[in-house]
């Protein structure tokens, strides 16, 4: 056993919240929420991001409150996909996922090997061989071009969340080293190899990323390229000095993107009521003072 239950959180809107122990007494969160019918899980690859180690965590994000503590093991990675299999199917016996997400906790492509072989044993396995994977990355380019060689049917997500080099340095510290171009260049290059779509993601920050002027650069970089945009909004979390985009400026941003024909998916955050965001769990267990949000679910 290479995770152990030892929380798990229901959100008014279904997403739940796993946290579990690690046999060197370190913890780590999955959630699994369902999208337009698709159950889902989302996994993390580190406990802690390893970008926040350096200063180059994303400036949005929860996980960066923590520091890096170490790599998780291909085991410890494919544990939490199979302990909320277990889970769900205590109610629904021979439920399976349609989807596992490397999105959760740590920058993925930085623990790269254990990535592949945590893919690869899903690839395996009886329960989960049909399961749509799909892996989220700031760009680490190198990585993304040895990715797109591997035969693992990775679906590929750039987490972009800005349109010009300047902006996204503010908010995605990594880009001073993977600048736009470079990443754009490189998930084109995956999508060609791959011969399919890479999605972007953007999430919606107020005052930061939300501006007519960001969607019209957006559109610019999206135009003829392989690329599907996915809008996002922020989930806050206690201590963010960000906000959330207005329902108004919300609005505003698509039908920009939508008149200069780039078609975006937009996504509402799930699991907001317990701390969906990456990181938040784990921050709100570590701490003594924590009181429980509901009993745990052995
Ligand atoms: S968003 Fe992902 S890569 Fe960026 S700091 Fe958070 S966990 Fe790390």
């Amino acid at each position: 056993m290479f995770v152990r239950l030892s929380n798990k959180t229901t959100s008014r809107d279904g997403a739940t919240k796993y946290l579990w122990a690690l046999e060197d007494g370190n913890s780590i969160e999955s959630v699994f929420l369902e999208h337009q019918d698709k159950l889902c899980v989302c996994l993390s690859t580190q406990v802690g991001c390893v970008l926040a180690r350096s200063g180059m965590g994303c400036k949005f994000c929860a996980s960066t409150q923590d520091d890096f503590v170490r790599n998780l093991t291909s085991a410890e990675i494919t544990g939490q996909g199979y302990g909320v299999l277990a889970d769900l199917r205590k109610e629904r016996e021979h439920l399976t996922l349609d989807r596992i997400m490397f999105m959760g906790i740590g920058e993925p492509l930085l623990n790269y090997r254990a990535l592949v072989e945590s893919v690869r044993h899903f690839m395996r396995s009886k329960c989960l061989n049909r399961t749509r994977i799909l892996v989220s990355t700031v760009g680490i380019v190198p990585r993304v071009c040895e990715l797109a060689l591997e035969e693992l049917p990775i679906e590929l997500w750039i987490s972009l969340h800005a349109p010009d080099d300047a902006t996204r340095d503010q908010i995605v510290p990594m880009n001073g080293l993977y600048p736009i171009g470079d990443v754009l260049r490189a998930a084109e290059e995956y999508a060609h190899t791959r011969d399919q779509v890479v999605r972007v993601n953007y999430t919606l920050i107020r005052d930061v990323n939300d501006s007519l002027d960001h969607a019209n650069q957006l559109a610019a970089l999206m135009v003829n390229r392989p690329f599907r945009l996915q809008i996002a909004h922020f989930n806050v979390w206690p201590g963010s000095r960000y906000a959330a985009s207005s329902f108004s400026s919300t609005k505003r941003f698509l039908e920009l993107l939508r008149k200069r024909g780039i078609k975006a998916e937009y996504f509402r955050s799930k699991g907001r009521d317990v701390m969906a965001a990456c990181g938040q769990l784990r921050r709100h267990y570590a701490s003594p003072s924590c009181v429980p949000m509901v009993e745990a679910a052995r």
